[in-house]
């Protein structure tokens, strides 16, 4: 599949997420949107044209982009409340950095988390569910939106009963079935809440196993949660090539303009490019070794790596991305200044018997 054809995917599926949103609460007259981008904007107009809501639930904007974009529809649509909360988030974070400061580490970050019992319970939308199947007027658009919608859920709750305990072993695997949960999809695409994902984990854990899979399910969640707050925190400095880093010494690399003319020669990065671009999903360790060979290797700016990887991942999350891609550049917030991944090494570990190399070469 061509990028054009991935992306198109990709906008299609947020525009089904954010359709099927407003049906859960348009009986109240509230029409709620999650992702504000250029993209969005032509269908936001859309919706709140035909749909007439008295209420437009939104997520804060962050970033110039974000606000610029609702700043616009504040003026088309003058009688409309446009009611701004942090969706999507497992905590508060406007009282979080009002009681803690931005954590430098994520370390600092997860044991606040945790010693204070921070994450909050997930909203209650049971009660403004319609049930879809007796809406007369439900098209085939909207049957498959449902569908979407079931299917996160209960292919978590399936992950939780199958697969979960052993998460951790598997999970920094580069490829396989089952190795990790697929949650960032429907995450992404705010289809699922995290709240309700922990929420998930800690019944699971009450009733049928507690382990360390299943600790660090909810551990990587926490990873998620620290680079929203910092996107939060930091706002679109995140986009800036020195990140949020205060070294003016930072190394930075050239951008690319020309895509066409990058060539990956080493085999491991070969196929995981190639994995990429034909299915819009790699493991995090190959985003890891790719990331890295794209810094550290071939020299080009960490911006030009978030950015290809935006234009090819199914599950595009701006913080997440970011803050994972200026993590390993060093210009983020690793202790360590920055991540080199070893190769030969790599290729050793986790993928011994060329498995992946071949799959992905043909
Ligand atoms: C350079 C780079 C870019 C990335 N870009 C994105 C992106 O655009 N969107 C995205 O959702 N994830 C991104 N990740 C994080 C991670 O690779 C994916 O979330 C994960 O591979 C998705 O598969 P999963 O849901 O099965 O993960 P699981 O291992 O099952 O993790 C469960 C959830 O925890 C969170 N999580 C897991 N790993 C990380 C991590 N390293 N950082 C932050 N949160 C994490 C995600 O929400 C994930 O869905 C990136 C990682 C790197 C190294």
């Amino acid at each position: 599949m061509g990028l054009k054809n991935l992306s198109n995917k990709r906008f299609e599926l947020k525009k089904y997420s954010a359709v099927s949103l407003s049906h859960k609460l348009i009986d109240k007259n509230i029409f709620p949107i999650i992702n504000i981008d250029k993209s969005f904007e032509n269908v936001l107009n859309y919706q709140i044209k035909s749909l007439k809501p008295d209420k437009l639930l939104i997520r804060e904007p962050i970033y110039d982009n974000e606000i610029k974009i609702l700043n616009k529809i504040e003026n088309s649509f003058k009688s409309l409340e446009i009611v701004k909360i942090p969706l999507q988030s497992l905590i508060n974070h406007k009282e979080f950095i009002e009681s803690y400061g931005f954590p430098e580490t994520f370390s600092k970050f997860r044991k606040i988390v945790e010693k204070n019992n921070l994450i909050l319970n997930p909203i209650d939308t049971k009660k403004n569910f319609i049930d879809f199947k007796v809406r007369s007027n439900l098209n085939k658009e909207y049957e498959r939106i449902v569908d979407i919608e079931k299917f996160s859920i209960k292919d978590f709750i399936n992950y939780l009963k199958k697969h979960v305990k052993s998460y951790k072993e598997t999970r920094d695997q580069i490829h396989g079935q089952n190795i990790s949960s697929q949650l960032s999809v429907p995450l992404s695409l705010g289809i699922l809440s995290p709240r309700r994902i922990v929420k998930l984990i800690n019944e699971y854990e009450k009733n049928v196993l507690s382990n360390q899979s299943t600790y660090w399910l909810k551990f990587e969640l926490l990873w998620r949660e620290y680079f929203k707050l910092l996107g939060f925190y930091h706002g679109s400095r995140i986009f800036n090539p020195k990140g949020i880093s205060q070294n003016e010494n930072v190394i930075q690399h050239p951008e690319v303009y020309d895509w066409s003319k990058l060539e990956f020669k080493d085999d491991l990065v070969f196929s995981i490019n190639e994995q990429l671009v034909k299915t819009g999903y790699i493991t995090n360790r190959a985003r890891q070794i790719f990331a890295s060979y794209f810094i550290n290797n071939l020299k080009l700016s960490w911006l030009s790596g978030a950015r290809y990887f935006k234009s090819y991942l199914m599950d595009y999350d701006t913080e997440t991305n970011y803050g994972n891609w200026m993590y390993i550049a060093g210009v983020g917030t690793d202790p360590r200044g920055g991540r080199v991944f070893n190769l030969e090494k790599q290729k050793n570990v986790y993928d011994p018997n060329m498995e992946y190399r071949k799959k992905w070469q043909i």
